[in-house]
């Protein structure tokens, strides 16, 4: 007997293989198509939290990859914006694919490397740097380019990206973060936890 008040049972029938999407950010890895570059569940709630979408604002997600935040960012909010920038031609394809798998195909795809490509596109309220960061010019594009008061987050792996963080922090203020995060795997017969690489966390607003 199904009460069509109650709406876990409704989705219970929806069937095995329903997309069943949640309200918060942090959605599982495998709902997107990725080569393997997608910032982790885990830490992508933590930069949504970070990048606090709010209503009419616009995101610039650099190095976009598979597009995941600048994604999530859209699903907060109907009026929200997202133009990711990615230098990968393949990637930038795949950015546009998700966008429409998740229902926000207005989400605008600009395929070019970060300096040159953020040149004349509308002044961002957030900025998400998530590659490309280490290249010469592209931590000070993104920042001339930000509005008063808006934030940026940028997430290094690498010891040269950490670097570049490290320098910014000191020189620019805001907070540092350093997100581990290990999940629970199969070792041997037992189980072990497995981490995932460091992801340093610089926010910073303007
Ligand atoms: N946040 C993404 C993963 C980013 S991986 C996600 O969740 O899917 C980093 C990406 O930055 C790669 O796709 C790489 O091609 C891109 N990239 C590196 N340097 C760049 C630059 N200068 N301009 C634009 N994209 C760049």
């Amino acid at each position: 007997d199904i009460d069509p008040l109650n709406v876990c049972a409704l989705i219970v029938t929806a069937g095995e293989g329903a997309r069943i999407l949640p309200f918060v950010a942090g959605l599982e890895d495998e709902l997107f198509e990725h080569d393997g570059q997608i910032t982790k569940r885990e830490i992508r709630a933590m930069t949504l939290s970070a990048l606090a979408p709010r209503h009419g604002q616009l995101l610039w997600d650099i190095g976009a990859g598979s597009g995941s935040i600048g994604i999530e960012w859209m699903l907060a909010g109907q009026s929200l914006k997202t133009i990711a920038i990615e230098q990968s031609p393949e990637r930038a394809a795949r950015i546009a694919r998700n966008a429409s798998a998740f229902g926000v195909p207005h989400l605008a795809v600009v395929e070019g490397a970060a300096p040159g490509a953020l040149v004349g596109l509308p002044e961002p309220d957030a900025i998400f740097l998530g590659g490309g960061g280490s290249e010469a010019g592209v931590i000070d594009a993104a920042i001339a380019a930000l509005k008063r008061g808006g934030r940026l987050v940028a997430n290094a792996v690498t010891l040269e990206m950490e670097a570049v963080l490290l320098c910014e922090h000191a020189k620019r203020g805001g907070s540092l973060t350093r997100i581990e995060i290990a999940r629970a795997g199969a070792l041997g017969g037992m189980s072990g936890w497995r981490p995932a690489m460091p992801v340093t966390q610089w926010r910073w607003t303007k």
